[in-house]
């Protein structure tokens, strides 16, 4: 039995019935407000979140971990990763108790992501619950696919319909010298088994001049007789180390590569995605860019983020804001949380670019404890 499945379906209770969290603390240590057998029942009489641009947010980014089994160089530094300690992580039933808030607030769409999520003890089960929230919020995982191919059947029964595999060369080599560890033929072969299994799958390749810039057609051609979706993203200023960006491209370069080779025909942004999509004449799946960097769709974006630490984040680009781990081991009511992320929202920026200029910290954060 995983540690969620332990605690959740017998949480101890303090005297109000409450759900006791880690080291059975109350008042100041870990308060629950809800068990979770309450949050499976409760009905919704909260209203959507929306900024003061208008924009609903229904789509919410959960980073359950900063921990990670790679060390991508465009996300991590090759040593010295500053880790979150774990107690200062939200747990799997503080995780679940903001997953149902927020579906009560309007959110459709849950990503679980990290870090790598799937190092996570008990995320699997915890993926499956959040399926079965009263919402039915659709549940997403990105993952970089290391360890994905135990876990599928499993990720699949619990309700898991679609994956993001993170994967940013076909040639194994160049696979290593980008993520710095061993494996490759591991995640290839989840690959393989995602799409023999049925299951959505996107692939998000970060475009590298010099190391993979060159495999884009190769990319290319994994969507000729696949169902699938490959999505190029620009690499963004998250390494960690706060290194600019030394070797870049942008969205117009790769487009015009892809156009060099293919017949592309737009089928554009859906539902505030962040990805452009395009169909390729013949081909049975789908390719996109990201724009990540140029930030060319924050006008409709949809996205709330939980980073690592549990802090709501309300643009890639911006400084964390509310603590919601803070809050919870505080005994904060779900109306407090609701008034704290509505009072964040109400501060959201029009775009990533004046986000950034207000917080002077990007570059010096992971994108894996932020959660990509
Ligand atoms: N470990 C998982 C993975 O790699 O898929 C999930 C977390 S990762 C932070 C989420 C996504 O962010 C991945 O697709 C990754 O490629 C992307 N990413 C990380 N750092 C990035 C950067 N500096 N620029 C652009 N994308 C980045
Ligand atoms: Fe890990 Fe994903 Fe970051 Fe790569 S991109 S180091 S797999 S969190």
């Amino acid at each position: 039995m995983t540690v969620f499945q332990a605690r959740l379906p017998n949480p101890r209770k303090n005297s109000r019935g409450t759900a006791m969290g880690r080291n059975g603390r109350t008042g100041n240590g870990v308060v629950s407000s809800r068990t979770w057998k309450e949050n499976m029942s409760v009905s919704n009489t909260r209203l959507p979140l929306v900024d003061p641009q208008g924009r609903t947010l229904n789509y919410l980014r959960v980073a359950v971990t900063d921990r990670c089994n790679l060390r991508c160089r465009y996300c991590m530094p090759a040593e010295g990763v500053k880790q979150v300690s774990h107690d200062d992580i939200l747990t799997l039933e503080e995780t679940h108790r903001l997953c149902s808030l927020f579906s009560e607030l309007g959110v459709r769409k849950i990503r679980i992501t990290g870090g790598e999520p799937l190092v996570r003890k008990g995320v699997v089960p915890f993926i499956g619950s959040l399926a079965k929230l009263p919402a039915r919020p659709e549940v997403l995982l990105t993952t970089n696919g290391l360890v994905l191919e135990e876990h599928l059947e499993e990720l699949k029964a619990g309700g898991l319909k679609r994956i993001n595999l993170s994967l940013d060369s076909l040639d194994a080599k160049t696979w290593k010298k980008i993520t710095r560890r061993e494996g490759f033929e591991k995640v290839r072969a989840a690959v393989d088994r995602v799409l023999e299994m049925g299951m959505g799958l996107k692939l998000n390749v970060v475009v590298l001049p010099g190391l993979n810039d060159l495999e884009i057609p190769d990319f290319v051609e994994l969507t000729r007789h696949a169902a699938m979706a490959v999505r190029f993203i620009e690499p963004m200023p998250f390494d960690g180390a706060g290194k600019a960006l030394e070797d870049t491209i942008d969205g117009d370069e790769i487009l015009l590569r892809l156009r060099a080779k293919y017949e592309l025909t737009p089928i554009g942004r859906q539902d505030g995605a962040v990805d452009n999509l395009f169909t390729v004449r013949g081909f049975k799946g789908t390719v996109g860019i990201i724009e990540g960097h140029s930030r060319t769709f924050c006008a409709t974006c949809s996205r709330l983020r939980i980073d690592s630490r549990g802090r709501l984040r309300t643009c890639l680009y911006g400084a964390p804001g509310v603590s919601l781990l803070k809050m919870i081991r505080e005994g904060g009511t779900d109306d407090d949380l609701e008034k704290a992320i509505r009072n964040d929202l109400s501060f959201r920026f029009k775009d990533g670019k004046k986000a950034e200029l207000a917080h002077h910290l990007v570059g010096l954060e992971s994108m894996a404890s932020i959660g990509g």
